[in-house]
């Protein structure tokens, strides 16, 4: 074919190429987006710019989140700088597709793009043959559930598309192409060694540049049309995703705004919480989007790992599903297409839309019923998902998609959300879908309803008087605010700290160290009240913020400012969600008041009363990952006379949680308990004592310890009660 053919057909070829590829994709990504769109709820996101374009440099540009995994997080870092730098690679092919008389090597730093293409190549070649290594012969747990097949295919895409693209440059480095400045790339060179037999000039060689120049070519635009299908539909929608992340404080709910639910004209409009994949907001089906399935946010889930029907990566991907099936016609749809791909005589019944490759891979073993073909949703059976497709054939949201079970097995730890790569927000999508099952309809666990009916009618879980709320206090010369209004701290004691006997010792052991060190503080007594945490994680967010209201209403009636609390929940609560009802305080846990008490000197601790022991600290979810709070409990322990600190396997940001969290406290747990498994990891350190710093996490370790019986070896206490028992004793100064 002679060039001047060569220069009419190429740039025709190409328009059509790409014609094709962008019409398939702009297709595609407007039913993605219609998705969006269909959104009942509104959210803004646009917040704190700065922190915006500072999150897009941090964890797109650097990989910031993926770096925590040294080796993972290099390769994939590789990959991805790999990748931006051969854009310019495509970029070059589509020039020179459009007009041949392009010479590449007149650019400036043509040579340096050159070597940066050829160097890259070979990098993100070796990071995908490591990743194909890692998904076909080591398989981590963490790829359980994955859509596997999928995976595989982008690698070998992407793979077959560089080597295409390599093998180009090297025929034409064969050729003696000046373009191809064979001096900046030693890998094509040396590939060329292969084509240069045949003959500068020859025939077969300039084939064979041409079949893998439209090779290469082909094979990008393919790819584009391929992603908005395929999991990897992340390397495009992480962005936006990172950039619109929550920029409120992480331990803060969303407030719903109760009034305009009450007061709506439409029905539609009509819910408190997400029964529907509608009722979720356009960033949370943008979260569905990005999900990589790379699994870390399954490895630390406490509820999966101690064989709960909840995975947080299945939790999202089965919601993603749900959004692919409902854009291919729904349930029945992708069965009946789905049957028909299986059963070749079988007539073709609508569009599948692609959406068959989303059947779901290999699940939890403990649950494991796979129906090969189709949509299964991970956690229900067959017959469960066939009995709750109605008519519609759109499958609901809770009980067809998630089953309620998932919901009630999540501790709000938060694990899931910390180890995200791409910052996806599993927690408030679960408590979404709490919030319709307890405020839309009534359904939750019989403990749970219980719980809340106590805070709904003594203002404390228990259930006990609220009159005997300050019984803790007797004989200890603890001050009421009501007498001392002048006080600079309120002790904002806690529900636990105030009616759980061991709790008590807690409130018992700060005052003994805040009288010590002469802080100035006051209780409220029976003026306190729960401060709602566990309704709004159980779901009742109506009795939240009725207890918020009453609650903020005391604390401005006494004129309060700066709070100290010994409960992680209640200083979540008021350092992160009370300012939407008005209530904006200094708000300190008692570790950093005693951390700070002690750098100062205002107490000091006796070594005559050295307490020889080795000790372990487990980390508070929301202490640590809620709120940051790593350190000062692990500095009071280090400072007390007698203690030896180790840590446990998992502590710090990656600490497991004690199963308390997201009133499950209040619930019902099944074999094995997340507490037990905690207490094995206490266990396996060979410490003699565990320092909590949450009332729940000792009552959990306190039930752990029990049901191992394991007493003789393992004691639990709070941060707290070793240093009251390590105060020097004011006769002795
Ligand atoms: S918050 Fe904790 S328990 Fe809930 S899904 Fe995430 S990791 Fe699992
Ligand atoms: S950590 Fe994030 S990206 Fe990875 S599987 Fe979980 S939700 Fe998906």
């Amino acid at each position: 074919m002679s060039a001047a053919v060569t220069a009419i057909i190429s740039p025709i070829a190409l328009v059509l190429l790409a014609g094709a590829s962008l019409t398939a994709s702009v297709l595609r990504w407007r039913k993605l987006l219609g998705v969006m769109q269909r959104s009942t709820r509104s959210e803004s996101r646009l917040d704190h710019p700065l922190a915006r374009v500072r999150a897009f440099f941090v964890y797109v540009m650097a990989q910031g989140r993926l770096l925590r995994w040294p080796l993972a997080g290099v390769l994939h870092a590789f990959i991805f700088w790999g990748f931006l730098v051969l854009l310019t690679a495509i970029a070059q092919g589509i020039v020179e597709a459009l007009w041949q008389g392009f010479q590449f090597q007149q650019l400036p730093g043509s040579g340096a793009i050159a070597f940066l293409q050829d160097l890259f190549f070979l990098v993100v070649i070796c990071g995908i043959a490591l990743a194909l290594y890692n998904r076909l012969v080591i398989n981590p747990t963490r790829f359980r559930g994955s859509h596997r097949g999928d995976a595989i295919l982008i690698l070998a895409w992407i793979g077959a598309l560089l080597i295409c693209m390599e093998l180009n440059y090297a025929t034409r480095i064969a050729e003696g192409a000046p373009e191809a400045l064979g001096q900046w790339r030693p890998v094509a060179s040396a590939l060329a060694s292969i084509f240069r037999p045949l003959g500068a000039g020859s025939e077969a060689l300039i084939v064979l540049h041409g079949i893998f120049f439209w090779a290469h070519l082909t094979l990008v635009f393919g790819f584009l049309v391929y992603l908005g299908y395929s999991k990897h539909l992340h390397i495009i929608t992480s962005v936006p995703n990172v950039f619109f992340k929550n920029e409120r404080p992480k331990g803060a709910l969303r407030t719903l705004d109760i009034e305009a639910v009450m007061n709506a004209e439409s029905e539609a409009d009509q819910h408190f919480g997400a029964g529907a994949l509608e009722h979720f907001s356009w960033k949370d089906t943008l979260d569905l989007y990005t999900c990589t399935e790379c699994g870390r946010c399954q490895t630390h889930c406490p509820a999966y790992n101690t064989g709960k029907p909840l995975s947080p990566k299945t939790l999202i991907t089965d919601l993603r599903d749900l959004a692919y099936e409902n854009l291919a016609g729904g349930y029945a749809a992708t069965r009946h297409d789905a049957h028909v791909a299986q059963d070749p005589g079988a007539t073709d019944g609508g569009a599948n839309d692609g959406a068959a490759m989303w059947t779901s891979g290999d699940h939890h073993p403990a649950t494991e019923h796979d129906l090969p073909g189709h949509f299964q949703p991970s956690w229900l059976s067959p017959e469960q998902v066939a009995a709750a497709v109605p008519n519609d054939g759109l499958r609901p949201l809770i009980g067809g998609t998630i089953l309620e079970e998932t919901l009630w097995s999540c501790t709000t730890c938060g694990a899931c959300m910390d180890q995200c790569p791409v910052l996806i927000e599993h927690v408030p999508k679960i408590m979404d879908m709490r919030r319709h099952l307890v405020l839309d309809e009534s359904r939750l666990p019989r403990q749970a309803e219980s719980a809340l009916r106590n805070i709904e009618n003594v203002a404390n879980p228990y259930g006990l008087s609220q009159q005997s709320r300050a019984d803790w206090a007797k004989d200890l010369g603890v001050s009421f605010i009501s007498d001392k209004p002048d006080a600079e701290y309120l002790y904002w004691v806690g529900c636990a700290a105030s009616f759980d006997e061991r709790a008590r010792t807690i409130a018992a052991a700060l005052s003994k160290i805040l009288q010590a060190a002469g802080v100035d503080f006051a209780i409220l007594g029976t003026e306190e009240k729960c401060t709602g945490d566990p309704a709004r994680r159980i779901g009742n967010e109506y009795l939240f913020q009725e207890r918020a209201k009453e609650n903020v209403e005391v604390l401005k009636r006494h004129n309060v400012r700066k709070i100290i609390a010994s409960c992680p929940h209640c200083f979540n609560t008021f350092a992160n969600e009370y300012g939407d009802f008005g209530g904006d305080y200094e708000v300190i846990h008692h570790t950093q008041l005693i951390d700070r008490l002690l750098k100062e000197g205002r107490i000091t601790l006796d070594a005559a009363k050295a307490q020889e022991e080795t000790i372990t600290y487990h980390d508070s979810c929301y202490l640590g990952r809620w709120n940051d709070i790593f350190a000062p409990p692990r500095e009071i322990l280090e400072r007390i006379p007698g203690l030896k600190v180790v840590e446990m396997a998992r502590s710090k940001s990656e600490g497991m949680c004690c199963g308390a969290g997201g009133g499950r406290m209040w619930m019902e747990e099944g074999q094995p308990r997340v507490n037990h498994r905690r207490v094995d990891e206490a266990v396996d350190t060979h410490a003699t004592k565990v320092a909590t710093a949450c009332p729940f996490c000792l009552a959990m370790f306190d039930e752990g310890i029990s049901a191992k019986q394991i007493g003789g070896t393992l004691a639990v206490d709070d941060v707290a009660v070793y240093v009251a028992r390590a105060l020097k004793d004011p006769a002795t100064d």
